[in-house]
This record gives C-alpha cells, structure tokens and sequence, in this order.
C-alpha cells in the first residue's frame, strides 16, 4: 500500500505548491524524502519508482 504525503520541496520556489508538495510514495521511497504529513494511504503508483499500489 502506497500512501500520499506532503513532502518538503523546493523552499526556494514561491508556490506553495512546490515547496511543500503532495506526493504518492511507497515505503522504501518515502526515506528518501523529508515527510512533512503522512495523509494516509493512496491508490496510485509510488512517483519516484511506480511501484504499484496493490503490492
Ligand atoms: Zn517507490
């Protein structure tokens, strides 16, 4: 089970959008990033690897 988060992103960028992204990621990905809220869990592909969901 992939879950969403709201990951730090580019803080230098002025879209709140891009500095504070949500992003679908599997456990292994998600240590790859800072997670900022975990918003439970998702039924899209992780974005860094595409693992799917079902798996
Ligand atoms: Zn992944």
């Amino acid at each position: 089970m992939n879950n969403s988060y709201q990951v730090q992103g580019d803080l230098a960028s002025e879209k709140s959008s891009e500095a504070y992204p949500t992003m679908v990621l599997c456990e292994d990905c998600v240590a790859n990033h800072e997670v900022l809220v975990d918003e439970g869990p998702s039924n899209e592909d992780c974005e860094d690897c595409g693992n799917s969901s079902d798996e």
